[in-house]
């Protein structure tokens, strides 16, 4: 830390549409009136800046948004949220530019389908992000992979600039919709690599968290795996930690990763060891499963869950 942002996310950019309180799924042809519809700020990348700057670390997104009120949207929840936006690059209106990229989703109590326009979002690369703005940094988070498709072929040198310019870095790559969880040479520039259980199973091919955990701890310096309520696995090196979940009444974990990414690596960034690393990241990634949506996380809550009163109940 010490530079004028401590991290600087390299991310998608888009909103969420979501349609909640759904008796069914819809119907082509017909109309249906649904409990609720809000507009929310989607992407992974996005969401862990919300959680970051919560926590408050100084944090900077670095991504592209369309000259349009989605676009507008996202830099007014940058905003809001003491994001530094300056790495945001704003394309010309159609049909100069690309719009804001965007997902509807549809959520039943049991069931969700998700739309996605990806607009900008697939025209963001390593064109678009200077090097200064990667110098005001301590540190590079990458955000979903495998949805940055103009970015994904150029990742490798993006962190060889990132840490030639002194930044260390960190991916979670979310799910690959593909499937085929190519990654090339993505793991060889990080120093934090935060996937979720079927990912870390998927990328590398293993067949237990176990063997996840050694087959990238030989390639990353530090790697957390995360498995939803249960909790989650870090290794560094030789060292191996396993840290249960919280028990939280479950409403929705939207954003449960992104929440788990923020307060690990503002625990890492800070000097904490891996354990106390793990149980802030299951703090953060546990509050935002008691409530809908993702993004901000209360930071004194976090603290009363870390507190010594042991597993919190009530939430
Ligand atoms: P992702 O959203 O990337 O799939 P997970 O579902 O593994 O990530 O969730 C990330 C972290 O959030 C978990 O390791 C855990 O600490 C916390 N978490 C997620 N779901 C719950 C839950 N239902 N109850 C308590 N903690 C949860």
């Amino acid at each position: 830390m010490g530079r004028e942002l401590d991290v600087l996310v390299v991310c998608e950019i888009n909103v969420d549409i979501v349609v909640s309180g759904m008796d069914g799924p819809p119907r082509f042809g017909a109309e249906r009136v649904v409990g609720d519809v809000t507009l929310t700020a989607g992407s992974s990348g996005v969401l862990t800046a919300t959680g970051l700057a919560s926590l408050g670390l100084k944090v900077g997104v670095c991504g592209m948004v369309g000259d349009d009120p989605f676009g507008r949207y996202m830099l007014e929840h940058c905003a809001r949220h003491g994001i530094d936006t300056a790495a945001v690059v704003v394309d010309p209106a159609p049909p100069r530019g690309y719009p804001t990229g965007a997902s509807v989703l549809l959520s039943t109590t049991d069931d969700r389908a998700i739309l996605t326009h990806p607009g900008v979002m697939a025209q963001f690369g390593l064109d678009q992000i200077r090097q200064e703005a990667l110098a005001r940094a301590g540190h590079l988070h990458l955000s979903s992979f495998f949805l940055q498709a103009a970015l994904r072929p150029d990742v490798g040198r993006l962190l060889d600039l990132g840490r030639g310019l002194g930044l260390s870095t960190s991916c979670d790559t979310g799910h690959d919709p593909e499937e085929r969880w190519e990654i090339g040479d993505l793991l060889n520039g990080l120093d934090i690599f935060l996937p979720n259980e079927v990912e870390a199973l998927a990328i590398s091919g293993a067949t237990s968290v176990e063997g996840a955990l050694a087959g990238l701890a030989s390639r990353v310096g530090t790697v957390a795996v995360t498995c939803g309520a249960v909790g989650a696995w870090a290794a560094r090196g030789d060292e191996r930690r396993f840290v249960p979940g919280f028990a939280v009444r479950t409403v929705d974990t939207t954003g449960a990763g992104d929440a788990f990414d923020a307060g690990f690596l503002a625990a890492i960034l800070r000097g904490a060891d891996l354990e106390t690393a793990v149980r802030q990241g299951n703090a953060c990634g546990a509050l935002t499963a008691a409530r809908v949506g993702g993004g901000v996380i209360d930071a004194a809550r976090v603290n009363y869950l870390l507190g010594d009163r042991g597993v919190q109940s009530g939430e």
